[in-house]
């Protein structure tokens, strides 16, 4: 007859799997697949279940590596056996068995499942900052983590299989009540018991696990691999499902990675688009010329602006398709472009050449006209030194709009010490 190897599968053992590696692998297959965490696998699950139910049992072990399944199907077979959570709340439920932890799940679990499940742990967040140019390209980090895992000497008993008894104080179930006296009140107070840390158990100090001294779980340091797609955002998480820490009992939680993107020095990014600021000269304004931006790879964008473009300050202009990569979607955002226009400094050219000017720009237009017996009082034009500027910018030096609100918010006091 030919032997069945489907139970060892299910567990991902080959068929001369020791006890404990098959304790081992359903230990790491439940938490894996256990319902809480992971709801889509509930058939999973029990066949995980069901798998463990037989292979741990020496005798059914023996029938089933001779007669297969079928040689089963008289006692525990099929997968009516055991109920799957029961499997996993007695093999979770620590080396005591009954008292400690059976009676930690029993007071405020509130889990989906009620009170005999086991609790799910908390999740870890670690943040990472990410630069621009990893959120356009993507990108695999290494990221270091301490966490608890159950200590492998013990198995997460803390001892020897035996040394763990129920707490002698509080019989097991890891709370005493204390009375404690206020004044003409008497209060009586539940806590956690002093004799054995709310445990609910103690360990023979003789048969105590050595690795861990007792705790049941060790601290390790692990890398994880978190991979950067390309388009992620600021906000955006990476789950490690079932990666947090472990404690007897408890069904892992996630470690979970929340991107935070750094601020870049050319770029600004709102959602999948680019925003870049541009300086050109007044002479590629108005005659072209060209313009180089680094983007975010190794890629220099040479643009060209056309003689007799005419940009003007301030003015946007946009490049299809050069901005991030949208997330998980085939598509590009774009770049937009906010020119800048530096002019020439003042005398910069003789009144010969600035006639010629004059003459090539379109014509001033002309003044508005003046009301029915307006007075006109001619005024001249003062520099504002550089010291003044700033002080009245408030330090902020961008921009005539801003200094113009700034006059004439300061009323007519700045503007007379501007003119001294
Ligand atoms: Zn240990
Ligand atoms: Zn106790």
């Amino acid at each position: 007859m030919a032997r069945e190897t489907k139970l060892y599968e299910a567990l991902g053992v080959s068929p001369d799997a020791s006890d404990a590696d098959i304790k081992k692998a359903y230990r790491k297959m439940a938490l894996k697949y256990h319902p809480d965490k992971n709801p889509e696998a509930g058939d999973m699950f029990k066949e995980i279940s069901h798998a463990y139910e037989v292979l741990s049992d020496g005798q059914k072990r023996q029938v089933y590596d001779q007669y297969g399944e079928a040689g089963l199907s008289g006692e525990a077979g099929g997968m009516g056996g055991i109920n799957p959570e029961d499997l996993f709340s007695q093999f979770f439920g620590g080396g005591g068995g009954m008292g400690g932890m059976g009676g930690m799940f029993g007071g405020g679990a509130g889990g989906r499942r009620g009170p005999s499940g086991p609790r799910r742990g908390r999740d870890i967040a670690h943040s990472l900052k990410v630069s621009l140019e990893d959120l356009y390209k993507g990108k695999t980090t290494k990221l270091q983590v301490t966490k608890t895992i159950i200590c492998v000497g013990c198995d997460g008993r803390g001892g020897k299989e035996g040394a763990v008894k129920g707490c002698s104080k509080c019989h097991g179930r890891g709370v005493e009540v204390v009375i404690r006296q206020m004044g003409p009140m008497v209060q009586q107070i539940q806590q956690a018991c002093r004799q054995c840390n709310g445990e609910g158990e103690e360990i023979d100090p003789r048969h105590k696990c050595k690795k861990c001294d007792g705790r049941k779980t060790v601290d390790e340091r692990k890398q994880l691999e978190v991979h950067i797609d390309r388009g992620m955002k600021g906000g955006q998480k990476v789950v490690f499902q079932g990666e947090a820490d472990q404690q007897p009992g408890i069904i892992p939680g996630d470690i979970v990675i929340v991107i935070e993107e750094k601020e870049h020095s050319r770029f600004k990014r709102r959602g999948d688009d680019l925003f870049f600021e541009a300086e050109i000269d007044l002479v590629t304004a108005l005659a072209g010329g060209n313009l180089h931006i680094q983007h975010l790879d190794d890629r220099v964008l040479d643009v060209s602006i056309l003689p007799g473009e005419s940009i003007k300050p301030g003015e946007m202009k946009m490049l299809q398709g050069q901005g991030m990569p949208s997330h998980r979607h085939h598509n590009m955002g774009n770049m937009f472009i906010k020119f800048n226009v530096k002019f020439p400094e003042a005398n910069w050219a003789a009144e010969a050449d600035i006639k010629k000017l004059e003459a090539l720009l379109p014509a001033r237009r002309p003044l508005a006209g003046l009301g029915k017996g307006a007075h006109v009082e001619e005024v001249v034009l003062s520099s504002v030194d550089a010291h003044h500027q700033k002080s009245m910018n408030n330090g902020d030096n961008d921009g005539m709009d801003e200094d113009y609100e700034d006059v004439h918010q300061h009323g007519p006091a700045g503007v007379q010490c501007a003119q001294q």
